[in-house]
């Protein structure tokens, strides 16, 4: 059998599983070459795809190949499940473009994060009256634009490295053999009883530990050889480990801030399938400590070469970030 034509079988599979009730498995290639949309979801597929083969040869050759497609749905979703023995990730078009058009904003304010590029060339907010235009700027200055995009990315593949974490460790086959669940879906409205959101959160926090542990090496690794940073815009921000860590763990606060609302209340943890925001982002922290206790911040893993790429140097030119809102 051709690779195309496993390609096309494997496309089908997602249809069937993934897709129903959430929307059309979207092939970003129908949209028009200038469009933006198009450029920035076919660059983080083909990253993804690239870090996965990188992943699964170096490290987890048990591994089978993964299956990535995305979801036409403008919601924040994403999804993994096993079907005919391959694994499979679904991302939702719009947790793409919500990553993108909240740090986006964000840097172009001009009093937020003002020691990043020149926040001056910034334009502040003219009213308190919401217009949807301004939900989606871009910082003016290069600088800002540069940061924005790199947090934007770290952001969407602390997402892509979650959803590998559920399947490689084990969760969508546990919740298919245990409970019958075809797929795992972050943000799934059935309702669930007591044990079976803790026994979810359980999973979720294990998820997060794995993109944790991905996002710092990738962090600690470009700190520790700039020159391998692709694009070659973002190495202004890897100049030291402490500048890496702040980039991650900006990106992956502000993450968790953008899907998790609200406050924490221990007496409802049993009522959601998520562990509170807070939560991942500690973990990471004590991570973080222990990686730089066993290693030293400077001494790297140099095992972790090719992972800490992350693909993006394959992805062509990454230096006009300008293809974000070009549409
Ligand atoms: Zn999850």
């Amino acid at each position: 059998m051709s690779q195309e034509e496993t390609e096309k079988e494997l496309q089908e599979l997602f249809e069937r599983v993934g897709c129903p009730g959430r929307g059309w498995r979207f092939d970003p290639s129908i949209l028009r070459p200038e469009q933006g949309l198009r450029t920035m979801l076919e660059r983080h597929k083909r990253a993804v795809e690239i870090w996965l083969r990188d992943v699964r040869m170096q490290y987890v050759p048990t591994m089978g190949p993964v299956h990535f497609d995305y979801i036409e749905n403008w919601d924040v979703n994403a999804l993994a499940f096993e079907s005919d023995n391959h694994d499979f990730v679904g991302v939702y078009v719009g947790a793409i473009v919500t990553i993108y058009g909240f740090f986006g904003s964000l840097l172009a304010y001009p009093r937020f994060l003002m020691s990043i590029g020149n926040p001056l060339a910034e334009e502040e907010w003219k009213s308190d009256i919401v217009d949807p235009q301004q939900l989606f700027r871009q910082p003016k200055d290069l600088a800002r634009r540069s940061f924005a995009h790199l947090i934007a990315t770290i952001a969407i593949v602390f997402l892509f490295a979650h959803e590998i974490g559920h399947l490689m460790n084990g969760h969508v086959k546990l919740l298919g053999t245990k409970k019958g669940m075809p797929l795992l879906a972050e943000f799934d409205p059935t309702q669930k009883t007591r044990e079976e959101n803790l026994t979810l959160q359980r999973l979720e926090m294990d998820a997060d530990a794995f993109a944790v542990g991905q996002g710092l090496t990738t962090a600690l690794g470009r700190a520790g050889d700039p020159n391998h940073v692709f694009p070659p815009d973002w190495r202004q921000w890897y100049g030291t480990s402490r500048q890496a860590l702040f980039s991650w763990t900006l990106a992956i606060y502000g993450f968790f801030r953008l899907f998790f609302k609200g406050t924490v209340n221990l007496d409802d943890l049993d009522s959601t399938n998520h562990p509170p925001p807070e939560h991942p982002v500690e973990h990471g922290t004590d991570q973080r400590g222990g990686v730089s206790k066993e290693k030293g911040a400077q001494g790297i893993d140099t095992t972790a070469r090719t992972n800490y790429r992350g693909g993006y140097e394959d992805c062509g030119d990454w230096t006009s970030a300008d293809y974000v809102y070009a549409a």
